[in-house]
């Protein structure tokens, strides 16, 4: 009789491997083999989860594939391996203490936006949490932005000074609860608590419920510095253009566009045009802001986002900004706690001490943040996500590398928009947005970031990777580092490396790296490159014609002397916009075209489109990089498809994009009062129609039929639309990076593959 019912059962040990700890991993497979009736333990190891689960042999079946399928929301199951193992005949099923201690190499997972059961909690008067800003469970809630080191366990996060109470740990430490091991769990009574203050930080008299203060205040035209997940926002409401023009002449000479919080999809459908993947974005738990195109007749204040079409709005994601959001019941702007080029702050005397001239009042609370880590951007091109800044959400989640590493590396990123890579094995961990590295601050959170990340992923550096600038200071922080070997990699292969490795693609394709900026391997600046290559080396096969940067850096700030360096390589003459530029001045920048003097040869893409941009009057100056390109973009009319000529210049093997004809077709059409809308469509097919060729032509020489674009200038939609179709259309395969931005955030991962595919090769 025992032994018939004991032929029935039967017994598996399960190997879950993926991000499964610290994320609600073992109560849920507690309550599944409950559901199943199926006997046994599941404990965490250094690997990951280990299952041994006993039960008739269709329930087994049903359980194996159901720990990978019915997952809870934060995990990540990359794998489960089962084997059979003799029946013991156990009865119940329990959660064994970790071995080892508990859960030394837990990955530590990204912040995740509240869920909604703790949102349904959240708006509940019955509830405990009732209005409780910090209540999370393990389905959601801060992670990155709290932990201090690991094991990622309460002392080692910034929630250690908060003692739970009875209630709080009862339900921490009840296996069926939905905050069983939620190392932020916390309660109105024991947890963290918002204040109101003024701007001297003395505390706002006579406030009961801070936060609904909070949403007077912004109801009333208030600017509040708030602090949240990752670092301080500055916050308005969005419809007041007193209210936006205030809060953007006090963070000074900023054009950039301010982002939005809203409190709900439908609001976010009343401001701008949202398709299927944007909503889905939006709503994602990884709440990033979604750069959409804005409706006519948005109820948005005109300094929200001058001269550009698309408006950046993003849903709560955290119960305090729902709170705000909600108790408003306006668009608010919520955009980054600091002045032009300082680093958002983050730490409360610091942003006091900075944001005191900006804000009128602070909303703060006292749970500590660990890491400074920036909102997360994205736009939708083809129906695909285009990362334009990957951090808060997103960050510390791994990618894999597409050919394993043999040494522990780190790459430390190029100067703009850093963000570094750590990595071994398979596996690599991109940072959060580091930030243009250009002071001391700044090379202080890149520091820091990076020995944040070596513990967190016990990763010890063996080989550090660096750009070909020596004058990064990413590339001065590598070549100070002790007891390393340093390998350098080129800028544009970096690009192409990434784009390449987070697709997985191990082989070689042709591509189309287009920036503003990049050091080439001939000491020249590049930054508009047709490349032959895989994850291990690269050719240069083309690149744009070349001209010189009048200045230097300082024809970044001015796109006017790109243009005057197209007009007197032409010997034409100035065209209407240039008016305006004094004698002395315009002469002085076209001696430095033709001499030379500190005014380098470039190839780059950014910067032509400046000097078009600059030729049409649409910005002769800028306050940030790529902002007359941005504006150029969103002038075009995408009904006007006649390309202007821009001829292939064949050079040996080699092919040069040469844009002169392009110059003089646009000084033509200015000439003939030709809109600027027109302009700008027909430069972006003209680009876009050479690049194609350009690559094309190439291919079919190495017999290759996969196409790379990337490279900052690629955050622009509609050039990316127009090359990837044309390229589409000629038969090559196109990869543009997804995961990572196709901007200088991309660098540190593609340094990475290329080093772990050379060491590879050997
Ligand atoms: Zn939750
Ligand atoms: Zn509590
Ligand atoms: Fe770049």
């Amino acid at each position: 009789m025992s032994t018939q019912s004991e032929k029935a059962m039967r017994r598996v040990r399960a190997r879950v491997d993926g991000t499964v700890q610290g994320v609600g991993y073992r109560p849920f497979v507690f309550r599944l083999a409950a559901e199943l009736g199926i006997a046994g333990w599941v404990l965490n190891d250094e690997r990951g989860v280990l299952v041994e689960a006993e039960g008739p042999p269709d329930a087994v079946h049903v359980f194996l594939a159901r720990l990978r399928a019915d997952a809870p929301p934060l995990a990540e199951v990359r794998g489960v391996e089962a084997q059979d193992v003799p029946v013991v005949g156990e009865a119940g099923f329990e959660i064994v203490s970790s071995v080892h201690g508990g859960a030394a190499t837990a990955p530590v997972t990204p912040d995740s936006a509240t869920c909604d059961d703790c949102l349904a909690e959240l708006a509940d008067p019955s509830d405990r949490r009732h209005r409780y800003p910090f209540l999370n469970c393990t389905n959601c809630g801060p992670r990155f932005t709290i932990v201090r080191g690991i094991p990622y366990d309460r002392p080692l996060t910034t929630m250690a000074q908060f003692e739970m109470c009875d209630d709080c740990r009862a339900e921490y430490e009840d296996p069926g609860d939905r905050r069983f091991h939620a190392q932020p769990n916390a309660c109105p009574i024991c947890g963290p608590q918002v204040r109101l203050l003024e701007r001297s930080g003395e505390p706002v008299e006579g406030v009961g419920d801070a936060l609904r203060a909070a949403a007077d205040d912004l109801l009333e035209g208030t600017i509040l510095a708030v602090k949240g997940l990752g670092g301080y926002h500055l916050a308005c409401r969005a419809d007041s253009e007193q209210a936006v023009a205030a809060l953007r002449s006090r963070k000074r000479r900023e054009d950039r566009p301010f982002a939005l919080l809203v409190a709900d999809v439908e609001t976010a459908r009343s401001l701008v045009e949202l398709g299927p993947v944007e909503e889905a974005l939006l709503t994602s738990r990884e709440r990033p802001i979604v750069l959409a195109r804005r409706l006519a007749d948005a109820a948005v204040a005109p300094s929200v986002a001058p001269n550009v079409p698309d408006l950046g709005v993003m849903l709560p994601y955290t119960p305090m900004h729902q709170l705000l959001a909600s108790d408003t019941g306006v668009p608010l702007v919520m955009t980054s706690g600091n002045t032009s080029d300082e680093p958002i702050a983050f730490a409360d005397e610091d942003a006091l001490d900075r944001l005191r001239r900006i804000a009128d009042r602070f909303l703060i609370h006292d749970r500590p943040i660990a890491t400074r880590t920036d909102d997360s951007v994205v736009r939708v091109v083809r129906e695909r996500p285009l990362m334009l800044r990957r951090s808060r959400g997103y960050v510390p989640a791994s990618l894999d590398l597409p050919v394993p590493s043999s040494l522990h590396l780190l790459g430390v990123g190029a100067e703009q928009k850093n963000a570094f890579c750590v990595a071994k094995g398979d596996r690599a961990w991109p940072s959060h947005h580091i930030g243009d590295i250009k002071n001391y601050e700044t090379l202080q959170s890149l520091e820091t970031g990076i020995a944040h990340f070596e513990r967190l992923f016990e990763v010890e550096p063996q080989l550090v990777v660096h750009d070909l600038h020596p004058d990064y200071l990413s590339t001065r922080y590598a070549l100070a580092r002790e007891d390393v070997q340093l390998f350098s990699v080129q800028h544009h292969h970096a690009h192409l490396a990434a784009t390449l490795a987070e697709h997985g693609e191990t082989g070689l394709a042709v591509g189309a790296i287009f920036d503003g900026t990049g050091y080439g391997t001939d000491g020249t600046v590049w930054g508009g490159e047709i490349l032959v290559g895989g994850l291990d080396r690269i050719e240069r096969s083309g690149r744009i014609r070349p001209i010189r940067m009048p200045g230097g850096a300082r024809a970044v700030a001015e796109p006017w002397r790109m243009a005057a360096a197209w007009l007197t390589e032409l010997q034409v003459r100035l065209p209407p916009a240039f008016e305006d530029i004094a004698q002395p001045r315009w002469n002085m920048v076209a001696r430095l075209s033709i001499n030379g003097i500190g005014s380098p040869f470039t190839s780059s893409a950014g910067r032509l489109f400046d000097a078009v941009a600059a030729l049409c009057g649409v910005r002769l100056e800028v306050t940030y990089e790529g902002q007359a390109a941005i504006e150029f973009e969103a002038l075009a009319d995408r009904a006007a498809v006649d390309p202007y000529p821009l001829e292939l210049e064949h050079r040996g093997t080699a092919v040069a994009l040469d844009v002169r004809p392009t110059i003089l077709a646009v000084l033509d059409d200015i000439a003939a009062g030709v809109p600027v809308s027109t302009i700008s469509a027909r430069f972006h097919a003209g680009l876009a129609r050479a690049t194609t060729e350009a690559l094309v032509l190439v291919a079919g020489r190495q017999e290759l039929d996969l196409a790379v674009l990337s490279g900052g200038v690629f955050q622009n939609r509609l050039l990316l639309e127009l090359t990837t179709a044309a390229l589409e259309e000629a038969g090559l395969r196109v990869l543009v990076p997804e995961k990572l931005p196709p901007n200088d955030g991309q660098i540190a991962f593609g340094q990475v593959a290329v080093a772990a595919a050379r060491l590879a090769a050997g």
